[in-house]
């Protein structure tokens, strides 16, 4: 929703994540500039973050893309502020219990352009199902001869989405049987100046991202991740001889196309329902426990369904890696157990 509250100043409201009543921090909408507000600057306020503190403070700007440059993501605007917000969120008769939503301000100048200007705004830049699918299908025709990666699906999302489940591996295709088991014919005598550890059978790593919709930065890194695992380097050739990757790229397909931020259809953070999942409602997430369950056991999947055991750490996983994006802390980190 938006609304003119003064000249050239506009607020915007963002809508909540589907079945909940808030997760307001996902914004992406378009502005087509007319002639008569070319070099003009225009002031937007987004008036419903339910975050109180963010990067804004800390000099990240906004993403945008111009269609007079074709539409290539970049980052503007100036005059950049992230603060308490007139709108409450939450009324008290007690003044100090009022809660007020956070409001970012920005303006942008607008440029003389000979055709009529397009310009998208977003949060973060964005990463579609659909982009997921063209790269796939990329990948897929690039490594088409090569027998190291395969594109299967782990299972359906809510809404009847084929989510993708790609595997990485030297020797998967030639050796279907046998594939997760080390042959030393395939190792070259300088390989062992790399020193990775070498086991009997290859270790399974599980790889995911996307569980977030909003945190569409860990979709650029899975991407990244993709490629050079799949890349002629060194070191990716001799990680897919020690190593079976098991990727879903995109948990939350679902919650990535309708536009939430943080939620599934359901309205339920996926991120927190790894202990219990329920197959009807969180089908992903209790597919990746089905996953992590058959590696580690071998047993078939109807039995793992009717079970619905934990899965508990064992030696054939190697590493369970979840990308996400963070809201307030800058650069790369990892949190470990
Ligand atoms: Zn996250």
């Amino acid at each position: 929703m938006v609304i003119q509250t003064k000249p050239m100043t506009y607020d915007l409201y963002m809508r909540v994540d589907t079945n909940t009543r808030g997760h307001h921090q996902w914004f992406y909408f378009s502005v087509e500039v007319p002639p008569a507000l070319q070099k003009s600057t225009v002031t937007f306020r987004v008036v419903n973050f339910t975050k109180p503190q963010s990067l804004y403070t800390s000099g990240m700007r906004i993403c945008l893309a111009k269609k007079s440059s074709n539409y290539a993501w970049t980052k503007g605007g100036h005059d950049i502020k992230y603060g308490k917000s007139h709108l409450i969120r939450r009324h008290s008769s007690d003044p100090t219990k009022v809660i007020h939503y956070s409001m970012l301000t920005f303006s942008l100048d607008f440029e003389k352009t000979k055709e009529r200007e397009k310009i998208f705004f977003a949060y973060c830049f964005p990463y579609s199902f659909s982009m997921l699918q063209r790269f796939l299908k990329e990948i897929s025709l690039n490594y088409a001869h090569c027998d190291y990666f395969k594109e299967s699906v782990i299972c359906k999302s809510l809404s009847g989405i084929d989510v993708p489940l790609i595997t990485i591996s030297s020797r998967l295709l030639a050796d279907p049987k046998h594939y997760n088991q080390i042959k030393l014919s395939e190792f070259e005598d300088d390989d062992s100046k790399l020193s990775l550890p070498m086991y009997k059978k290859k270790k399974y790593a599980i790889i995911t991202a996307r569980v977030h919709p909003g945190e569409s930065n860990s979709s650029y890194m899975m991407q990244g991740f993709i490629k050079y695992l799949l890349g002629d380097s060194h070191q990716a050739k001799q990680l897919r001889k020690r190593v079976v990757f098991k990727i879903v790229p995109m948990i939350n397909t679902d919650g990535v196309i309708i536009g939430n931020y943080r939620t599934s259809m359901s309205g339920n953070d996926l991120n927190r329902r790894y202990v219990r999942p329920d197959f009807r409602i969180h089908p992903v997430v209790a597919g990746i426990k089905q996953l992590a369950s058959d590696l580690v056991i071998g047993r078939d999947s109807d039995e793992a369904k009717k079970q619905n055991e934990p899965v508990t750490a064992n030696e054939d996983i190697l590493c369970f890696v979840d990308m996400h994006g963070h809201s307030r802390k800058k650069n790369v980190f990892v949190y470990g157990p």
